[in-house]
């Protein structure tokens, strides 16, 4: 784990692996075996970060796996208890003590299929005050509120709900990734004029609320990259990183997706 705020990280891109509930923990490991020595001889941790969040059973053989390689572990979620009584829950604890550099907040299916709103999202943020454990809060509209012309709207109420409770420790090692949800999954990429607007907006969100911080914030993209686009959407000039679902799932592509992330930076 590192204690590194943005401002001393700087906008170096960061590509993180979302494997939602696929590869077991064996898969992982074997992942790891193929993938780890394809960046190796790469600027990991200077020039470009790369993460990966597994399902909570591949944590533990993941982080041993990627044990020297600068590659950092992330937790697709966590409960915003403690602990106590929640039946199948994860606490944070239990991220810290497995080693975890990031967690996502606010991924599109946790609010959709779990019912996850901005309250559950915001106590998840409030949780993390004080941990090493860095939020990724994912924000992003659905396909009727950008026909209906909401976008802006939707991603600015979804980060404030997280600003109006984050303190100043957490908002230097605050990371956003912006997903419409309309691109996850779907093979349908937003345009880089597209995404760059909407990163550019919630860049001034961040400035008007945080101030020089607000400039270190690094705003990831998600939604359907693969190697083919990621160079592209990652040149924009408020575009910090990539979330990657469905590509970051065989160890070549997502290499390839990383090294072409690299180039940008
Ligand atoms: C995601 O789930 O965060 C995601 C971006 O998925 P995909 O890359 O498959 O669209």
């Amino acid at each position: 784990m590192s204690d590194r705020t943005n401002d001393e990280i700087g906008r170096i891109p960061l590509i993180v692996a979302n494997w939602k509930m696929n590869l077991t923990a064996s898969e992982a490991v074997a992942f790891a075996e193929r993938f780890v020595p394809q960046l190796q001889a790469h600027a990991l941790g200077t020039r470009f970060e790369v993460a990966i969040a597994p399902a909570y059973p591949a944590l533990g053989p993941l982080r041993k796996a990627l044990e020297g390689s600068k590659i950092q572990l992330a937790a697709q979620n966590f409960h915003p208890a403690e602990a106590g009584a929640f039946t199948g829950e994860v606490s944070l604890a239990m991220l810290e003590d497995l080693g975890c550099d990031f967690a996502l907040i606010g991924h599109s299916e946790r609010r959709q299929l779990f019912g996850e709103g901005d309250d559950v999202i915001a106590a998840k943020a409030q949780r993390l005050e004080g941990s090493p454990v860095c939020p990724i809060l994912c924000v992003g509209e659905t396909l009727d509120q950008r026909e209906s012309g909401a976008t802006l709207e939707v991603v600015d109420a979804q980060l404030a709900a997280v600003l109006d409770v984050t303190g100043a420790g957490l908002a230097r090692r605050l990371v956003i990734a912006y997903e419409p949800v309309w691109a996850i999954g779907t093979g349908r990429t937003a345009t880089p004029d597209l995404v760059q607007t909407v990163h550019a907006a919630i860049r001034k969100t961040l400035v008007a609320r945080l101030g020089a911080v607000g400039q270190a914030t690094r705003i990831l993209y998600g939604g359907s990259v693969k190697p083919s686009n990621a160079s592209a959407l990652l040149s924009q000039r408020d575009v910090d990183g990539a979330l990657v679902g469905g590509a970051s799932l065989d160890p070549d592509s997502f290499a390839k997706l990383a090294l072409a992330c690299l180039e940008t930076a």
